[in-house]
């Protein structure tokens, strides 16, 4: 008894898992076909089957390769360039294309046409009157947009050929994760503030600098795609904003500016850009020296392949300190201070 129902123990385990095999094997095809199916006209070439037959370059329609566009979106007659709207986020190479005004079909009666180059996933869903594309690219790229006619063509462009440098900023923790706090201020709030402050720098900087962020609101991203992102971009420089507290988090009288960089770096370039955001915040924040920091214990510094500076303004834990760092005049100056740190960095390693 006991060793039939191992056998159809093990049976049914072994179906399971053929089960299992089968469908993880086959959804993508299924997934496409039934995306496609539908499609009728021989000579266009839908995106999505290009990327699943492997191919890399395809140009469906000679006019697109003639205008030297990537791909092309096709919009029905009534619908206008105010009915797209397009948002990037970087962090997941993502790029999300909303149309307003199509009708369910719109995927099939007017398939996109083009190459599949730099195209990891693409899938579209339609709901309410809005179909949205949904985009996500192999690297990160800066999309370029053109409008003409009833047609839109995208552009994928290595942020490299685009801008003079690339800096990575990241607002520390967020979300769930408030980092170190003080009563009821917390650490993630015044690391976002700090960085949408260093934000208005880089917009009205004479620098072609493509600053790229990896949280712009209260979420937590994984720090493997916050140094992700820094590490994708191959970026010139990645700079991670915190506050500072004691390690039991109590009031006390420690305060003080710290930066930390990864002293495995060979090249030397983190530690100088460190030190860089360690002067400038010492004289013009007048804040007291915590020195630099080897931090290679931290991931986001030990996994950066590219120059890295995690700054610790101040103490959150120090009276005095924190209110100075909730202060707006004072997130402002510490603003400028890193934005200054960054440029003068990247002149010195030639980038500007
Ligand atoms: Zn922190």
């Amino acid at each position: 008894m006991q060793r039939r129902i191992e056998r159809n123990l093990i049976i049914g385990l072994f179906a399971l898992v053929v089960l299992v095999i089968s469908v993880l094997y086959f959804f993508p095809d299924i997934h496409s076909y039934a995306f496609f199916n539908n499609e009728t006209e021989k000579n266009v070439y839908s995106v999505m089957d290009l990327i699943r037959e492997g191919n890399k370059l395809v140009v469906a329609d000679e006019n697109l390769s003639s205008k030297a566009h990537q791909l092309r979106m096709e919009l029905p007659s009534d619908v206008t360039q105010n009915d797209v709207e397009i948002t990037e986020q970087a962090l997941y190479k993502s790029i999300t294309i909303s149309i307003s005004g199509v009708d369910n079909n719109y995927v099939y009666s007017y398939p996109l046409v083009g190459s599949s180059d730099h195209i990891a996933d693409f899938t579209f869903d339609y709901a309410g009157g809005c179909g949205v594309f949904e985009i996500v690219t192999d690297q990160v790229y800066v999309l370029n947009t053109t409008f003409e006619d009833q047609y839109v063509y995208l552009d994928f462009l290595d942020p490299h050929d685009v801008y003079d440098a690339i800096v990575v900023i990241d607002a520390g923790h967020g979300g769930k994760d408030g980092g170190c706090s003080s009563g009821d201020i917390l650490e993630k709030d015044i690391n976002l503030a700090i960085t949408e402050k260093i934000k208005t720098y880089f917009e009205n900087s004479e620098y072609n600098i493509g600053v790229y962020y990896t949280r712009e609101k209260d979420f937590n991203p994984p720090y493997s795609a916050r140094v992700g992102l820094a590490n994708d971009l191959n970026a010139d420089l990645f700079m991670s904003v915190h506050i500072n507290s004691t390690s039991s988090g109590r009031t006390s009288s420690i305060n003080g500016s710290e930066v930390m960089y990864r002293s495995s770096d060979e090249s030397g370039l983190s530690k100088a850009f460190a030190q860089n955001c360690l002067d400038a915040m010492l004289s013009a924040l007048g804040s007291n020296s915590k020195g630099l920091v080897a931090g290679d214990e931290i991931y986001i510094i030990r996994t950066s392949n590219v120059p890295v500076a995690l700054v610790e303004v101040g103490f959150i834990t120090n009276k005095a300190e924190v209110q100075k760092l909730i202060s707006d005049e004072y997130q402002m100056t510490t603003a400028e201070t890193l934005y200054n740190a960054i440029i003068k960095t990247l002149k010195e390693n030639n980038k500007l």
